[in-house]
């Protein structure tokens, strides 16, 4: 095993290696890149966690460039496909809380874009994790809902009646009929795949006219960001690329969409989430959760807008 080809992990189920390729920039396919960060990988270190909603150990990244052209910041070399879906099979997932308040958060969008649809028949989310959103979705008035979700763990804890919903795979647009969706929403899932402007095209061609792909990810020229630096957990293994609002404008454009809209979205989440993502010293970091779960504090809520990015766009 060498640290630029390959990296492997043992786990308590079985290990997994990943090949990492060079690439061009995954938006605009410029090679024009700047050094943004070098890796920060401990192979050692992986283990299923590594590839789930919310994971330990933190900080490990992969060596990080940013675009000249368009301001996307992407890891290069990055992991291929097949390794991420190999990966992502079989991560945990520890974040159903959270999911439920992510997906109450996002659907604060879904008034507004309802109303600039002709009709809500036919909405895929993908990357639904315990398809927390596909209620939402219901409870909007959306018919045909449906999720993909690659990880089982997630799917494992939904509830029964959306868990019906939701399709064991990664997306492929194959698995779904042209022309036929009227909304597809993909949150905090763009910046881990490896072709962020393909999963953009093939949401453009399942779409109707008037139909909009709703997006969600991190702004990494956000103020948390700033704040944070190389400590922030946006600078993660999962994520290969991450995107800033004019880079996820030019992910839109170059896949077609029009009456592209890019908002800063405000989270709320209970405390003990957002003392997880912090950076509080591993050391301690146990200890202080811990003490916000014993003492009940950790289940209050706070909102912030800590620089995540909505981005809705139409056919
Ligand atoms: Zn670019």
């Amino acid at each position: 095993m060498t640290a630029h080809s390959s990296a492997s992990a043992e786990r308590s189920a079985s290990p997994f290696r990943f090949e990492l390729r060079a690439r061009a920039c995954p938006v605009c396919d410029a090679n024009d890149s700047r050094p943004f960060a070098e890796a920060n990988l401990d192979p050692l270190a992986l283990n299923a966690f590594a590839f789930a909603a919310r994971k330990l150990p933190e900080y490990m990244h992969h060596a990080l460039v940013v675009c000249r052209s368009c301001d996307l910041l992407y890891a290069n070399p990055a992991p291929d496909s097949a390794s991420l879906e190999a990966a992502y099979l079989d991560a945990a997932f520890a974040a159903s809380d959270e999911s439920r308040y992510a997906a109450a958060t996002y659907a604060g969008f879904l008034p507004a874009i309802a109303a600039k649809l002709p009709d809500r028949d036919g909405a895929l989310d993908i990357g639904t994790g315990d398809g927390a959103f596909l209620a939402q979705l219901q409870a909007h008035g959306f018919t045909q809902v449906v999720g993909v979700e690659p990880s089982a763990a997630p799917i494992a804890a939904a509830k029964p009646e959306i868990r019906a919903l939701i399709r064991h795979a990664p997306f492929r647009r194959a698995d779904f009929a042209p022309h036929s969706l009227r909304l597809v929403s993909c949150f905090q899932t763009i910046e881990h795949v490896y072709d962020p402007l393909a999963l953009c095209r093939d949401a453009l061609s399942l779409l109707r006219p008037g139909g909009a792909l709703f997006l969600v990810c991190h702004n990494r020229r956000g103020l948390s960001a700033r704040i944070m630096g190389a400590r922030s957990p946006i600078f993660d293994l999962q994520h290969l690329q991450l995107f800033s609002p004019h880079s996820v404008r030019a992910l839109l454009a170059r896949a077609g969409f029009s009456r592209i809209e890019v908002r800063a979205l405000v989270n709320r989440y209970p405390i003990a989430y957002w003392a997880r993502l912090s950076p509080i010293p591993a050391a301690i970091k146990p200890r202080a959760l811990e003490l916000l779960r014993k003492s009940g504090l950790g289940r209050f809520t706070l909102a912030a807008p800590v620089g995540n990015l909505a981005a809705i766009a139409f056919k």
